[in-house]
């Protein structure tokens, strides 16, 4: 997740919470006051009905008084009837024991019978019980329906004749009372009396039916003589209800003032969708203000970010520009420091890259040195080589024990020299990492036939038999560098040699091993290697205790082995016992197409044998191009030992080319580092010309490095010999390029 958004996630909780908590804790309190208020508000009006009520009872009690003493009286009162209509009286009687009407006082309607109906005085029967016991005392009857069938309520008083004064009140006032009040759009006024029934409610079946509510709690409470506020469920609405009630002292009438909870709501969330508007425009701008202080505080992290991001992939002129404004001093100092680093960092830099610079420049020379000692080393070593060579084989000057002892001497340094400038050569490209491979299917045979080619001769003069143990073997197709692993195998084998006793052996064998690896085991029955040497035995120039000692040798054999080994993505490893003789193995990877290969009828070197017959019969001539006298003074040695053989020689390519097109050679042997035209320019205007167009040219040259020898091949030359010649090799060569000429 961005930084961004993470401290935008957090600014966005500290302030919208507080917010949206304000919003809830406002519309909240807005509800519990609108509660409060509505609630003291029914309380008063509760109140002022129950005053009013209260008023209304004094009055009636007065006005029937009043009426009961003038009953006695023969004269009328004028205005009684008058007064007492007003107070909705519908008439005042005094009737006796048994029922009968003995006085009447008429004001809104007057019974026109003699006696009480009885079903109203059975309907009285405990107002009247009531007002028995308290003489005197004006008892208000629960309301009741009237003879005429109409809701009105009874002032009763026992009188001190015995008889009873009745008053009939219509519950009109009642009912005026409660219309009076209506407030909301349910909120309304109603009255019960002193049992709980309804004298006056909106609903007009209620007040016709008498209805009877004391089973409402608040009605309950009233009974109770309670005052107060409370909530109840109305049936008659179907609502929660908020409601203030009051108890009329005296007749024990109970006023309540109902009004849904719902439309209190209603108003409260009217004030909070206001507070709610303010809150979301409050989040908005918390909000929008919490993105915009992220972006402030997450740039400079950001601009850090790209500029770190920019330097790890070596940009080292990035630097961290912070926006002008609003700038936070830890960020100025973080910028500070990163910008010093970067500036530090693209010193030491700089420092490191001419270094670097210097150390490839010099290692460049030393690679430069290298080879150009291999090359001026090679041609003079040529001639050592050669003329001793010649020295051994010149059958007309036999050399006396003594010469041959020191020719023999020469020969041996001579090679070792040779040997020390090829593995420096090697171990140079290894460092430097520019070792050519050329990995490509290869049969193992043509390997092993090679390498055993090359040692028999050392083997030979050092009386040590060579055994192939693959010889019966099906080998297969390698994956690798023929010409590194024939090295890697050659000095395996040639240690094999150098380091066994005469009548010793060396052993060729291999198996097919785990990962799909041919195993090449070369073992001996030599000298062996002492345990407590043998983890020195791969360190370059550790010889081991042979330093001093008669058998040649670098020491750097084994360690150029094994990184050739490892760079052909396989292993190298050995067993040794001192006084018992080692076997060293390598495991290179196989082919993994292997396709089924013909067997080559005639070896290599039964071809030579087949062929020096027929060369010697023949007179040929050589045309050698070679701008070293001493060499060229050496091949002359070298060919004027062979009868059949002709010699011509040129200094440089041109008197070469023009030798070439006069005299037909029929072969040339020509140098690569000529003077002014090259062998390989050479080669191609031979190639060019008819009349040489079809003479073989042998390259004879110090260039020895494989791609060199390939360009060599690649460019044309019929055979590649490098210098410093074995003079077998050279004549080998010699007579197998005729021998192909007269077969073709
Ligand atoms: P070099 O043979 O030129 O001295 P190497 O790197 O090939 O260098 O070998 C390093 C050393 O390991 C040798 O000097 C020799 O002491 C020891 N060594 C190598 N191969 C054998 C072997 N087959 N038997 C005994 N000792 C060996």
């Amino acid at each position: 997740m961005k930084l961004r958004t993470l401290i935008f996630i957090a600014l966005v909780v500290v302030s919208v919470l507080p917010v949206g908590m304000l919003a809830y804790w406002q519309h909240k309190t807005v509800v519990d006051n609108e509660f409060s208020v509505v609630e003291n508000q029914h309380k008063v009006i509760a109140r002022d009905l129950t005053i009013a009520l209260e008023r209304y009872a004094t009055d009636l009690k007065s006005a029937f008084r009043m009426t009961t003493q003038n009953l006695q009286n023969v004269q009328k009162v004028s205005g009684l009837e008058q007064h007492l209509s007003e107070l909705y009286f519908q008439h005042v009687c005094s009737i006796d024991a048994n029922g009968y009407i003995q006085r009447l006082q008429c004001a809104l309607a007057c019974p026109q019978v003699d006696r009480f109906p009885e079903p109203v005085l059975a309907v009285l029967g405990g107002t009247l019980h009531k007002a028995a016991s308290r003489p005197n005392d004006i008892v208000f009857s629960p309301i009741v329906r009237n003879p005429r069938g109409q809701p009105a309520i009874y002032l009763v008083k026992k009188m001190a004749d015995g008889n009873f004064a009745i008053g009939e009140v219509s519950s009109d006032y009642f009912v005026e009372l409660q219309q009076s009040v209506a407030f909301g759009e349910k909120g309304h006024a109603a009255i019960v009396d002193q049992t709980g029934h309804v004298i006056a409610h909106p609903l007009k079946a209620w007040v016709e039916s008498i209805e009877d509510l004391s089973g409402v709690s608040v009605v309950q409470q009233m009974m109770n003589g309670e005052n107060g506020v409370t909530r109840f469920y109305s049936p008659a609405v179907e609502a929660d209800m908020v409601a203030g009630f009051n108890v009329v002292d005296g007749p024990g009438w109970g006023v309540m003032v109902p009004q849904p909870q719902a439309e209190i709501f209603m108003h409260a969330r009217d004030v909070s969708k206001a507070a709610l508007t303010i809150a979301i425009i409050g989040i908005f701008v918390a909000s929008f203000l919490s993105w915009w202080i992220s972006g402030i505080l997450s740039r400079p992290m950001q601009l850090l970010a790209d500029a770190a991001q920019s330097v790890a992939r070596g940009d080292l002129t990035h630097r961290v520009v912070l926006p002008d404004k609003l700038r936070p001093v830890e960020m100025l100092k973080l910028q500070r420091s990163f910008n010093q680093m970067i500036d530090d960092v693209s010193r030491k830099n700089t420092v490191l890259v001419n270094l670097a610079h210097e150390a490839v420049i010099s290692s460049n020379h030393k690679s430069a040195f290298i080879s150009s000692m291999n090359h001026e080393l090679r041609t003079p070593m040529n001639a050592v080589l050669g003329f001793a060579q010649m020295l051994e084989i010149n059958q007309q000057e036999p050399l006396t024990e003594t010469q041959q002892t020191a020719v023999e001497h020469i020969l041996r340094n001579g090679n070792h020299l040779l040997e020390l400038i090829d593995q420096m050569m090697d171990l140079n490209k290894i460092e430097a990492g520019t070792l050519p491979l050329n990995i490509e299917e290869i049969p193992a045979r043509d390997v092993f036939d090679e390498t055993l080619y090359l040692i028999r001769a050392r083997a030979n003069h050092d009386k040590i038999e060579i055994v192939d143990d693959t010889v019966d073997k099906k080998l297969p197709l390698l994956m690798t560098d023929s010409t590194r692993l024939i090295q890697v195998l050659l000095n395996l084998m040639s240690n094999g040699v150098k380091y066994n006793r005469p009548g010793g052996r060396v052993n060729l064998s291999c198996e097919e091993v785990e990962g799909g690896m041919l195993r090449i085991k070369v073992s001996d029955t030599g000298l062996g290697i002492p345990l407590e040497q043998q983890d020195k035995l791969f360190t370059p120039f550790e010889r081991l205790g042979h330093e001093l000692g008669q058998i040649d040798g670098t020491g750097i054999g084994l360690s150029i082995s094994r990184q050739i080994v490892e760079k052909l993505d396989g292993h190298i490893g050995f067993e040794s016992e001192y006084n018992v003789g080692s076997c060293f193995w390598v495991d290179i990877p196989i082919s993994s197409e292997q396709t089924e290969l013909e067997e080559d009828s005639v070896g290599e070197a039964e071809a030579n044998e087949a062929v020096s017959g027929n060369v010697v019969d023949k007179v040929r001539t050589l045309l050698y191009i070679e701008d070293n006298p001493d060499n060229l003074h050496l091949m002359e040695a070298i060919i004027g030992q062979f009868k059949h053989l002709r010699l011509l020689s040129a200094p440089n390519a041109l008197i070469g080319y023009d030798l070439s097109t006069s005299k037909r050679p029929d072969l040339i042997l020509m140098d690569i580092n000529l003077p002014g035209m090259n062998g390989v320019q050479a080669l191609k205007r031979l190639r060019d010309t008819r009349e040489t167009r079809e003479i073989p040219v042998i390259a004879v040259t110090s260039n020895n490095q494989p791609h060199e020898v390939e360009a060599g091949l690649r460019a044309g030359f019929d055979a590649y010999l490098t210098k410093p010649i074995k003079v077998s090799d050279l004549m080998r060569t010699i007579e197998r390029t005729f021998a192909s000429i007269d077969n073709a």
